[in-house]
């Protein structure tokens, strides 16, 4: 079976790789599609730490059973379309056994501590299998990790309806969570971005967006409160955007950064006292946050499939990635792997 495989930072090639071989409870799936990350292009750039060569990339898939191997009782079947959850932890320490296992210290990802989506063929546990539905579009379900990931930092939010919230950021991240609050009955979202098109696509959706290079976003946010933003998300990860944060917040107001910082970057932590700010960070999703993802693209509630901007067939990768790492442009890019 081909698959995409790291060979070393900016060194991707498509080979032919050894069938995987089911242990007990594993389910072997035939990738149908799977997106390209942020991450995929730290990987790509060899900066991730802990990936090695000769590792498939690729935790953002979803595909088709071809082999189960388990005596458990399983509703699932051969031909069933699936998403897998693709974080991997130990299930014995503090955090696996008090249900936050995406702060496992023995954490590790599909597509970097084990082999990738970008793949013919891939296993899986049976229990990090989600099934999906039959009918409708496989593409859209692509999107269900980093919707995983928006559903988790709107947990993390607080909020109320009626609630006042930013985004910073208008990216994959930054529009899923803009959708997830609109749907939780925050009242009024506002999506920060200057690049036009992300902006273009914001206001597709019907989402409140702002260039703030262009308006004040300040006086925006306080047209809907006037003490300020009862939340700001944070999905852009710059030393100004942390800074925007701290000035759009309203006293009492919670701050919650999804964005991965490279770097450190000043924080007003007097204001942070003074004002009673709530600073939190969001790190990936659990399981329960994927079947929440599942049932908002189920029901049609969140536009994913707006956001995937490009699709490429398998044999192209290479050359996707090289591209990307210059230029990264659009949303999400799929990978059709079969
Ligand atoms: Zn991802
Ligand atoms: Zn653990």
């Amino acid at each position: 079976m081909k698959g995409l495989v790291y060979m070393g930072p900016e060194d991707l090639r498509l080979m032919d790789r050894m069938e995987p071989k089911l242990a007990d409870n594993q389910v072997l799936l035939r990738v149908k599609y799977c997106g390209i990350c942020g991450s995929d292009m730290t990987m790509y750039a060899g900066k991730h730490t802990r990936l090695q060569p000769d590792t498939v990339l690729g935790h953002e898939f979803v595909g088709e059973v071809v082999e189960i191997r388990t005596d458990k009782q399983s509703d699932l079947k051969i031909g069933d379309y699936v998403a897998v959850e693709p974080i991997i932890h130990c299930h014995q320490c503090f955090y696996c056994k008090s249900g936050r296992y995406n702060l496992c210290h023995h954490r590790g990802v599909y597509g970097c501590d084990v082999d990738g989506g970008f793949a013919e063929l891939v296993q899986a546990p049976l229990d990090k299998i989600i099934k999906l539905p039959k009918s409708g579009e496989l593409k859209k379900m692509a999107l269900i990790e980093p919707l995983a990931v928006a559903v988790s930092v709107a947990n993390k939010c607080q909020f109320r309806v009626g609630d006042t919230v930013v985004v910073l950021g208008g990216g994959t991240i930054g529009l899923l969570v803009a959708q997830v609050m609109e749907h939780s009955a925050a009242g009024n979202v506002i999506v920060s971005e200057i690049d036009p098109y992300r902006l273009q696509k914001a206001r597709a959706l019907g989402l409140n967006a702002v260039n703030p290079n262009q308006e004040d976003l300040e006086s925006r946010v306080k047209e809907l409160k006037k003490d300020g933003a009862d939340v700001v998300i944070d999905s852009v990860g710059h030393a100004e955007a942390i800074k925007t944060a701290f000035e759009l917040v309203r006293r009492g107001g919670l701050i919650n950064i999804v964005a991965l910082y490279h770097g450190k970057v000043p924080v007003d932590l007097l204001q942070l006292v003074y004002s009673e700010i709530d600073l939190k960070g969001t790190f990936i999703y659990t399981y329960q946050d994927f079947i929440t993802a599942k049932e908002l693209l189920e029901r049609e509630l969140i536009a994913a499939e707006a956001l995937i901007t490009a699709v490429y067939p398998l044999a192209e990768a290479v050359d996707v990635f090289k591209k990307m790492h210059y230029k990264n442009e659009g949303l999400k890019t799929l990978i059709k792997v079969f």
